[in-house]
C-alpha cells in the first residue's frame, strides 16, 4: 500500500489547513461516505463473539433519527449532552447526532462515580444525558440534584423517567435538517485523563477536533478506505475521538470495535489473528502487556501498521513487538487539547525512543522560560507556535477557566506542560511531564529514560520512576518495579537492576532506591500516575512536595 505521506518535508511545506466557514463532521464526512450505501463503517464484536456490521449509511440514518428525537425533546444548538457508554454502537450514533444538531457532546468514562457525574452535569449545566443502564442507575441516585437535565436516554432495559433509546428511535425519520454549524462553534467538551490532577474540561470546536483530526487519520494512522482499524482505547477519552472516530472516518476507514469489560491480552491477540485487522492503535500500557505473551503463537496476516500514543513508548517494547510481528510501532504525541502534534510517520526513518517529528500543520519547538527556541540537545518545554497563526488542531479553551487557559500560553507559544529535547535532525525526544522530572544533585533526570532502561531487563515487567526526597541530593531517583512472572524481590535483584541501569544509561541516572510492587497506580485510561507515587514518597519521608 502506498502511504499517504511519501515526502515529509514537501507535505509539511505544502500543508494548508483550508478551514471552511461552516463544518459539520456528520454531514460533511459521514454523509459523504454514506453515498455508497454498502460502504462498511464498523465491524463490532462482543465477548461472546456476536458480530454486527454497520455501514456509513446506517450511521447516517440512525444518527438522523436520534437528532430528530433530541430536537423534538427540546435539545438545541449549544446545549450540552453528556455521553457515557461502553463501546456500544450507540456511542458513535449519539456523537454524530449531537454534532448534527450543533449540541456540545461531553463524553465520559463508565467508571465515573455518582459524585463525578454530579460534578460534571452541574458544572456543564448539561441538558441531556445519554448512557447505559449502569450509569443510568447512578444518575437516578442523584436525580433530585440535576435541574438542568431535560432529557435522559438509556441504552438497555426500560427505566422510569428515561427514554429507551432503541425502541424510541423507531418512530423517527431518517431525514434530518440541521443547522449549518459554524467552524468556530463549540462541539465537544472532553475531559483530560487526570494523570497529574483533576481532569480538565477541554472545549473543542467543530474544527479543532472533528476537522483537524484529518492530520491524525491521514498522516499518522496512515489509513485509507480499505483498512479495518482497531483502536483499543475506551470511549471516555480524547483518544477515542483521535482513533475511533474522526481520524479513521475522515479516511473512510472501517472501525473494528471490541466490546469488552476489560482489556484481555490473549483475547486481543486472538482477534488480531481472526479478523482482517490492518491497523492497530493502542496505548503503551497495552503494548507493554501484549509483549509479555508468547507472540510467536499467533499470526497476524492482515496487520500492516501499529501505532501507540498517550504515554512514552519504551524502545524495548518496540523491539519485542517488531521481532514477533515484523511491524515497528509508531509512536505519536498529542493531548486531549490537541490532535496529533508529533509523530513517527511511515516515510520518516524511526529512531526508537523518539516520538518523531512535528505533524504537518504544526510548528513545534523546545523552548526556554523566556519563550526562546533552544538549540538541539537542550532540554526545555515542548511548545506549539500559535502566532502569527494558531494551528487549527488546538483546543479553544478550558471550560469556564480563562486563567487556566491563559497559563498555557507564553509569548508566541502554547506550552504543552511536557519536556523534551530536539536533536540535530528535528526528532523530538520526550523527557517527561514537567512535574515528573527529577532534580538530583543538580542533574535533571527524566523518568522515561530510566524506566526504559529498567524494562530492558528481563525481570522487569513495568516500572515508574519518581523523585524521592534526600537530605544530601535534594532528590534521588526512586523506581517502583513490577516484576515479570517467575521473578521475586531480593536485595541482590535490586543491586542487579541498579548495575544494569548504570550500564545502559548514564550512571548518575540509576535508581538509588528500588521498591518492588504488585502494580502501579494508573488512570482509568491506563496511564501511570507518578504524581501519586511521588506524593506517597514525600509524605512517607515527612516532606511535602
Ligand atoms: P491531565 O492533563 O489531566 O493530567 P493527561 O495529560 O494524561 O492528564 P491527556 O490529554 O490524555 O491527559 O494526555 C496528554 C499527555 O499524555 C501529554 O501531555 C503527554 O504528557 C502524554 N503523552 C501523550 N502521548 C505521548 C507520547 N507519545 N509520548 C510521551 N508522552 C505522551
Ligand atoms: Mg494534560
Amino acid at each position: 500500500m502506498v502511504s499517504n505521506m511519501t515526502d515529509y518535508e514537501k507535505e509539511r511545506l505544502e500543508f494548508n489547513w483550508n478551514i471552511p466557514q461552516y463544518f459539520n463532521f456528520a454531514t460533511d464526512v459521514v454523509d459523504k461516505w454514506a453515498q455508497n450505501p454498502d460502504k462498511l463503517a464498523m465491524l463490532w464484536v462482543d465477548e461472546q463473539d456476536n458480530e454486527v456490521r454497520r455501514t456509513f449509511k446506517d450511521f447516517q440514518d440512525r444518527s438522523n433519527k436520534l437528532a430528530n428525537l433530541l430536537v423534538e425533546k427540546g435539545i438545541k444548538e449549544g446545549d450540552i449532552v453528556i455521553l457515557i457508554m461502553p463501546r456500544y454502537i450507540e456511542w458513535w450514533e449519539t456523537f454524530l447526532a449531537c454534532l448534527r444538531i450543533g449540541a456540545v457532546v461531553s463524553p465520559g468514562t463508565i467508571q465515573l462515580t455518582t459524585k463525578d457525574l454530579l460534578f460534571r452535569v452541574d458544572t456543564a449545566s448539561a441538558a441531556a444525558i445519554i448512557t447505559d443502564s449502569r450509569t443510568a442507575a447512578k444518575v437516578d441516585e442523584i436525580k433530585a440534584e440535576l435541574p438542568s437535565v431535560k432529557v435522559k436516554i438509556v441504552v438497555g432495559e426500560d427505566r422510569e423517567d428515561w427514554i429507551n433509546y432503541n425502541p424510541a428511535l423507531e418512530s423517527y425519520t431518517t431525514e434530518f435538517n440541521g443547522p449549518k454549524t459554524r467552524s468556530d462553534a463549540p462541539a465537544i467538551l472532553f475531559f483530560t485523563s487526570g494523570t497529574t490532577g483533576n481532569p480538565k474540561m477541554t472545549v473543542h470546536t467543530h474544527t479543532t477536533y472533528p476537522y483537524a483530526h484529518l492530520i491524525t487519520g491521514k498522516y499518522w494512522l496512515d489509513l485509507n478506505s480499505e483498512d479495518l482499524h482497531w483502536n483499543l482505547s475506551d470511549t471516555g477519552w480524547g483518544k477515542a475521538a483521535w482513533s475511533s472516530l474522526f481520524g479513521p472516518w475522515h479516511m473512510g476507514t472501517a472501525l473494528f470495535v471490541h466490546h469488552e469489560s476489560r482489556f484481555n491480552t490473549k483475547r486481543c491477540l486472538e482477534l488480531l489473528q481472526k479478523y482482517p485487522i490492518t491497523t492497530l492503535c493502542g496505548a503503551p500500557t497495552n503494548y507493554r502487556m501484549l509483549v509479555l505473551e508468547d507472540l510467536s503463537a499467533y499470526e497476524f496476516s492482515a496487520l500492516r501498521s501499529c501505532t501507540g500514543a498517550g504515554e512514552p513508548l519504551n524502545p524495548e517494547v518496540i523491539d519485542t513487538w517488531k521481532e514477533a510481528t515484523g511491524i515497528t510501532i509508531r509512536d505519536g504525541y498529542g493531548q486531549t487539547e490537541t490532535v496529533l502534534v508529533v509523530g513517527n510517520f511511515p516515510c520518516v526513518p524511526i529512531r526508537p525512543g523518539s516520538m518523531g517529528k512535528p505533524a504537518p500543520g504544526f510548528v513545534v519547538e523546545v523552548i526556554d522560560e523566556q519563550g526562546q527556541i533552544l538549540p538541539p540537545g537542550k532540554e526545555g518545554d515542548i511548545a506549539i507556535r500559535v502566532k502569527p497563526e494558531r494551528p487549527v488542531g488546538l483546543f479553544m479553551e478550558y471550560w469556564q477557566e480563562p486563567e487556566r487557559t491563559a497559563r498555557c500560553f507564553r509569548g508566541d507559544w502554547y506550552i504543552t506542560g511536557d519536556r523534551a529535547v530536539k536533536d540535530e535532525d528535528g526528532y523530538l525526544w520526550f523527557v517527561g511531564r514537567a512535574d515528573d522530572v527529577i532534580l538530583a544533585a543538580g542533574y535533571r533526570i527524566g523518568p522515561f529514560e530510566v524506566e526504559s532502561a529498567l524494562i530492558e531487563h528481563e525481570a522487569v515487567a513495568e516500572s515508574a520512576v519518581v523523585a524521592s526526597p534526600d537530605a544530601l541530593r535534594g532528590e534521588i531517583v526512586k523506581a517502583f518495579v513490577v516484576l515479570a512472572n517467575g521473578y521475586h524481590p531480593s536485595s541482590s535483584l535490586v543491586k542487579e537492576l541498579q548495575d544494569y541501569v548504570k550500564r545502559v544509561t548514564a550512571p548518575y541516572k540509576y535508581p538509588r532506591e528500588i521498591e518492588f510492587v504488585e502494580s502501579l497506580p494508573k488512570t482509568v485510561s491506563g496511564k501511570i500516575r507518578r504524581v501519586q507515587l511521588r506524593e506517597m514518597e514525600w509524605s512517607k519521608k515527612g516532606k511535602g512536595k
